[in-house]
């Protein structure tokens, strides 16, 4: 595997397997990587492209009383695991390379970033889509990997991809879990024993709603508020939010016709976990 925190040098290696013919397949990440984050190295790599995976803690996604500074780190583990994963390249540029003076230039993504995370973290999107456009004019990817463990950033590069006219495939990869049904997340690091196990009302109470929604349930307003009772009942974590919201474009949903996102952000102490669950509409004709 090579290495490289230039963009020059990057794009050169790039350039060289683009000649050769090779499609390229990019895998986004910020590091302290997981299971999660190796599934979609496994998924670029199934496609028969040549992987790139980068490692960037973006400030511009991170708001001014957020974790930035003590968002984990480990690029020498990262790297080992990269390297058996049999990543072909791996990008980690510094702050410096990313942003060399500052940014003037966003990509804004309308009412997409409004709601969800994107009301809790306001800029937060502008960010993501700042840098994964970056990210995609550094590396020229044929396609991308992303994870629906964050599902609305997924349907805003999409979006932005398509808005764009960006020639790169945009592939969703399924949310990997703990075997206790815990969304892998680098966060999770920070969840004292007691938090970790309060957490697992998360995947539970979503599954919940999955298995109500099957058998007949229709109304959002309904289902979220049995999100939250039992979010309160099993833990000590503080809602953010809990939504049932339309699987395509985010928008309003009260009776349930379409495929729909349930999805929650919840804090326990100081660690804000998300979590998601699209429950397709053949399950619920
Ligand atoms: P992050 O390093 O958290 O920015 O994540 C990088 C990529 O990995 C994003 O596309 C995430 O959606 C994806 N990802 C993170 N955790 C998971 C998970 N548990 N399952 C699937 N994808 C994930």
């Amino acid at each position: 595997m090579k290495k490289t925190s230039h963009i020059p040098e990057l794009h050169d290696w790039i350039v060289a397997e683009k000649k050769l013919g090779r499609r390229i397949g990019l895998v986004p990440t910020m590091g302290y990587l997981h299971r999660g984050h190796l599934t979609l190295i496994e998924h670029a790599k199934q496609t028969g492209a040549f992987v790139v995976v980068s490692i960037f803690v973006n400030p511009l996604q991170f708001g001014p009383t957020e974790d930035l500074s003590r968002y984990p780190r480990d690029l020498e583990r990262d790297a080992r695991l990269l390297e058996d994963a049999g990543v072909d390249i791996l990008f980690h540029p510094t702050v410096e390379e990313m942003y060399p003076r500052p940014t003037v230039t966003f990509v804004e993504v309308g009412e997409l970033d409004q709601v969800l995370c994107g009301a809790a973290r306001p800029g937060h999107f502008r960010g993501v889509a700042t840098v994964v456009s970056k990210l995609f004019h550094i590396v020229e990817p044929d396609m991308a990997f992303f994870g629906q463990k964050d599902y609305q950033q997924y349907l805003i590069i999409k979006r932005m991809v398509s808005d764009l006219n960006l020639r790169i495939k945009i592939c969703a990869v399924p949310i990997v879990r703990e075997e206790d049904g815990l969304a892998m997340s680098s966060r999770n690091v920070f969840l004292k024993a007691e938090e970790r196990q309060e957490a697992l009302v998360l995947s539970r109470s979503l599954q919940e709603a999955g298995e109500n929604l099957r058998s007949g349930q229709r109304s959002a307003r309904e289902i979220e508020a049995q999100i939250r009772a039992r979010i309160h009942r099993e833990s000590h974590g503080v809602i953010d939010y809990v939504e049932v919201r339309d699987a395509e474009d985010l928008s309003e949903v009260t009776d349930i016709k379409r495929p729909v996102l349930l999805a929650l952000a919840v804090r326990f102490g100081t660690t804000r976990l998300i979590d998601n669950k699209v429950v397709e509409v053949d399950t619920i004709v």
